[in-house]
């Protein structure tokens, strides 16, 4: 799936709002812009101190009603496992099903269409007479990059870096 750079992603959002006739402030613009260059998913509160660093009054509340915009505009979508959100790199695209691959050890999230698993819940939903309204579909393990470094067997004399160590979850 392709990855835009954040150039692009922001002035995808801004033709998006232009045409929504919605306003894209300069904190939510500013917040998008983080996000786009943080790696993986990030908290809240992680990204109100990037936030601190051009507006050192930003409070929590600054920072949730941003991320509520950018959420309902569909350009970020929030990681619920780990209670933190993700930039979307195909907004342009309407609402779309995603599988969200989530890697324990460096936290970088892959957005993948769903279409299939959506239909599955969706049956499953309808043979039990339940009304779905939305799903999320989230699996969690280890990126391409950390299987290799964490199979690595030269730890004295590689470039990795082994002190960062995979989150174990609960099960
Ligand atoms: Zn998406
Ligand atoms: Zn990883
Ligand atoms: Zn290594």
């Amino acid at each position: 799936m392709k990855i835009n750079s954040p150039e692009k992603i922001l002035s995808q959002a801004e033709s998006i709002c232009q045409q929504r006739n919605v306003r894209l402030t300069p904190q939510r613009l500013e917040v998008l812009r983080l996000m786009s260059q943080h790696h993986g998913a990030i908290s809240a509160y992680d990204l109100l101190d990037l936030l601190r660093a051009s507006e050192p009054q930003a409070k929590p509340p600054t920072i949730y009603r941003a991320l509520d915009f950018l959420l309902e505009q569909g350009f970020v979508h929030r990681v619920e496992s780990t209670n933190s959100y993700v930039v979307c790199h195909h907004f342009e695209e309407p609402s779309h099903t995603s599988a969200m691959l989530i890697c324990d050890r460096c936290g970088a999230v892959t957005e993948q269409h769903a279409e299939g698993v959506e239909a599955i819940l969706k049956s499953l939903a309808k043979s039990t007479g339940f009304a779905l309204t939305n799903s999320v579909i989230e699996a969690h393990g280890l990126c391409l990059n950390c299987v290799e470094v964490e199979a690595c067997q030269h730890q004295d004399e590689c470039q990795h870096d082994h002190t960062v160590v995979a989150k174990k979850r609960g099960r």
